[in-house]
């Protein structure tokens, strides 16, 4: 009622001409009645020295009212009589109705809406107040009724001093509730809001009695206190705070929210203050705007809070923020060139026209006529420039459409033909990114765990696998999840988990797999242009996934043919081998078996045998036992180290002993078959090393016996023992049928025996090398041969230098 009543004292205000766009109480322009940098001095020869003075003054006269105005010029009094006109225009009354009961109706929904939560309820008190700040402006002051003129302009004072407390207290609720601990201090500061209020009832009640111009400038001090220092540090305050909370949430709902509130405040309140009351206040200059057209823009306030609070999903507000920014920077540049143009033709096209008209038209129009073919050139030079521009962030950022059908049939022809888990990974990724460019992105492996196949700037480590994975495997594994603000609202999905929110990620899509076949899981963070994910964003990307797993599995069904085939030829092989070490390990074990056999027949059979005969025999039989030896211990040496549990005792042993010993037990075979063992050692070394002593025993008797096996004519073997300054390195030379060079790279593995005759002839297992390899491998020392056909072979073991008292330490 207050407000309608308000509004007619609204119509009623009087006012000197152009008296809204005064700086103060001087004229920055000039006008029909007033110079440029005239000032106000007094009004009916009162003195003023604020445009509030002036206004307060006027208002209480009426509209068509004489007044006589003292005007400071050049130095110089000049008085004016002058009629005063409307302040207001009918337009902005209507404005400041729409504006005024927007916020008083938006207050009361939310409150209705809402009773119960504590947010609604302040922002239901702020809008009340928003609305009385804008609907009870000072209007006329009503001659008769003084209670009223008191009671309107004090309500007006009351909701101007709390508009900013109570919409900084609506900041530390909505959308989090923040500070919990200031709150109690909050009625503290609604308390001294309430004091300053009683003390400028009192002023204001004294004004409105006296209608004088002493007690309202008295008044007006703690007015400006109210509306001029309280307002625009509040706001800046709640800009602040919000921008904190922001900065500091990784909840996308609540950052949506947070925007729309930035939206409200940076559109609405902020622009009036900052560029319309600032100006007013500190008289920097008259006011840039109008009221009105500042008010209609107020009106964006109360509508995107409500939004924010209800429904912030209902426009995309990423989207008018980018589109809104991208088209000012379009329009700054449009400006730019527009004034460059200008500064550079317009004087020559001015001169042109004049030539060409022959002076005919007035210097005005030649300068307007200048103009517009500029700023049509304008449009023009600019029109590429927009172009590429808008190109430029559509394909970076405001990709809003694109052509499914092409995109999909291209990815659909290619990644077919692709032949690697990587390369399909790859492309689905890119295709992805060229239709939505994307922030981040990850592609899952989900069938029995997780496995990341590819991702981009997506922190994944194993604890976020597994929460992941947890949750999806909780829901089983439906095929969209998407969090609140992500989606168009029309896209049915399931909800997202606020913990895999926090990651970043706002849509996962799984690939509908039958339980056998691996699935895919898709991670989607945000998109580039911070829009939300249209419904055919996400068919696209449902689609690419979905063949893409087909592609994948085809890769890996592939790959398991490719596998099962080496397999079976594995088995083969295998096989082969063990059918060949059967044989050849029975004839190896029938060979002496059959000598043994055969002479101790013959020592049983011939009692009459001569001394030196019957011992002969029996080194026959007792060579042959050693061979029968070396060959089993080849055989269950071989197997354990195939099993894996051959055992080693390490310990610092003395090569040169473990050599001696060796020889020792070869003496008697060495002889028999006619062979010369020479030892060569370099003198002044110790030769110790770290190893087991029965292992390098095997070595030894492997090597000793392959090349008393493989030395045909001429039967002689050289060891040699050398010493350098980190290693201790033995050979063993023979001078026997050599090794073909395409044998030396496989002789060391087992049951490998060379294909060649002379070879095959003297039988053998094939195992001594692997043996040799393996123990030496497990002394980390090297084994290195060097052979020619014909000449002789020799085996080169180096073994590493360790430090006795270290390890003895150890
Ligand atoms: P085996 O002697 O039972 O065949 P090894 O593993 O001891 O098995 O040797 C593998 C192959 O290396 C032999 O078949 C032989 O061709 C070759 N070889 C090993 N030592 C010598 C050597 N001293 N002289 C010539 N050839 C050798």
């Amino acid at each position: 009622m207050l407000a309608i009543f308000n509004a007619y004292l609204i119509t009623q205000k009087p006012a000197i001409p152009l008296m809204d766009k005064m700086n103060g109480t001087k004229f920055d322009f000039d006008s029909d009645v007033f110079q440029k940098n005239d000032i106000i001095i007094s009004l009916n020869s009162l003195k003023v020295y604020s445009s509030e003075e002036l206004e307060f003054l006027c208002d209480q006269r009426e509209i068509d009212d004489n007044v006589l105005i003292d005007i400071a010029r050049n130095g110089e009094v000049v008085t004016k009589n002058i009629r005063l006109v409307p302040y207001y225009s009918t337009f902005y009354l209507i404005v400041m109705l729409i504006t005024g009961f927007t916020f008083y109706f938006t207050s009361i929904f939310v409150l209705l809406k809402n009773q119960t939560l504590k947010f609604a309820f302040v922002f239901h008190w702020f809008g009340i107040a928003a609305a009385t700040m804008i609907l009870l402006d000072y209007g006329k002051i009503f001659n008769n009724i003084q209670f009223l003129n008191f009671l309107l302009r004090l309500t007006f004072d009351t909701a101007t001093a709390f508009t900013p407390l109570l919409f900084l207290h609506f900041s530390l609720l909505f959308p989090k509730v923040k500070f919990e601990s200031f709150a109690k201090y909050y009625k503290i500061i609604y308390l001294v809001g309430a004091l300053l209020i009683s003390i400028t009832a009192f002023y204001q009640y004294q004004v409105q009695t006296t209608l004088l111009l002493s007690d309202f400038r008295e008044y007006n001090i703690l007015h400006t206190f109210h509306l001029k220092m309280l307002l625009a540090p509040i706001l800046l305050l709640v800009i602040i705070n919000y921008a904190h909370s922001y900065f500091k949430t990784i909840q996308e709902d609540e950052k949506r929210k947070l925007k729309w509130i930035f939206l409200g405040i940076l559109v609405g309140p902020a622009v009036y203050v900052f560029l319309y009351s600032i100006l007013k206040i500190l008289e920097i200059s008259s006011p840039i705007v109008n009221e009105s057209f500042m008010l209609s823009v107020l009106i964006i306030a109360p509508i995107s809070f409500f939004i924010a609070i209800y429904r912030y999903r209902i426009l995309d507000i990423n989207l008018i923020v980018n589109k809104g920014m991208v088209f000012s920077i379009i329009l700054v540049v449009y400006i730019c060139i527009f004034l460059i143009l200008t500064f550079l033709f317009v004087p020559s096209l001015e001169v042109t026209i004049n030539n060409v008209s022959g002076n005919s038209i007035k210097p005005a129009d030649t300068s307007k006529i200048a103009y517009i073919i500029i700023s049509i050139f304008a449009i023009f030079a600019f029109e590429p420039f927009k172009n590429y521009v808008q190109n430029y962030i559509d394909m970076q950022f405001f990709r809003a459409r694109y052509n499914f059908k092409t995109i999909l049939n291209t990815f659909l022809s290619k990644i077919k033909e692709l032949p690697t888990e990587q390369e399909v990974v790859n492309y689905f990724f890119n295709s992805i990114h060229r239709a939505i460019p994307l922030e981040s992105m990850a592609i899952l492996q989900t069938d029995r765990n997780i496995k990341v196949l590819k991702s981009d700037n997506l922190e994944l480590n194993e604890e976020n696998l597994d929460s992941i994975y947890f949750f999806l495997k909780s829901s089983s594994f439906l095929p969209l999840y998407s969090s609140v603000a992500s989606t168009e609202e029309e896209l049915e999905s399931e909800e997202i988990s606020e913990d895999i929110n926090s990651l970043g990620i706002q849509i996962i899509v799984n690939s509908i797999g039958s339980p056998e076949q691996p699935k895919l899981t898709c991670l989607i963070g945000k998109k580039k242009s911070d829009t939300r994910f249209s419904v055919e964003d996400v068919e696209l990307i449902i689609t690419l996934l979905e063949s893409t797993n087909v592609a994948l599995q085809k890769i890996y069904l592939q790959s398991e043919l490719i596998l099962n085939q080496e397999e079976a030829n594995r088995l083969k092989e295998l096989n082969d081998l063990k059918s060949y070490f059967v044989s050849s390990v029975s004839h190896e074990l029938k060979t002496p078996l059959t000598a043994i056999k055969l002479y101790a027949e013959v020592l049983n059979s011939n009692p009459k045998l001569t001394d030196e005969k019957k011992q002969t025999y029996l080194s026959i039989i007792e060579g042959e036992c050693d061979r029968l030896d070396r060959l089993i211990n080849n055989v269950l040496g071989f197997s354990k180290i195939e099993k894996g549990t051959k055992s080693y005792r390490f310990e610092f042993i003395d090569l040169r002993e473990v050599i001696d010993y060796i020889i020792h037990t070869f003496q008697y075979q060495l002889k028999i078959q006619n062979f010369s063992l020479e030892l060569e050692v370099e003198d002044g070394y110790d030769y110790k090393v770290y190893g087991d002593r029965d292992a390098l025993k095997e070595v030894l008797i492997n090597l000793i016996s392959n090349s008393i096996k493989y030395s045909i004519l001429e039967k002689k073997i050289i060891i040699h023992l050398a010493h350098d300054s980190n290693l201790i390195s033995l050979s063993i030379t023979d001078f026997g049928i050599g090794i073909k060079e395409e044998d030396l790279i496989n002789i060391f593995s087992p049951f490998y025996r060379s294909k060649d005759k002379n070879v095959s002839n003297l039988g053998g297992a094939g195992l001594g090398l692997a043996i040799v390899k393996s123990i030496l491998d497990e002394h980390e020392a090297e084994i290195l041969v060097e052979s020619k056909i014909g000449k002789g072979t020799t085996f080169k073991i180096n073994f590493p230098i360790k430090n006795e008292n270290k390890n003895s330490d150890c």
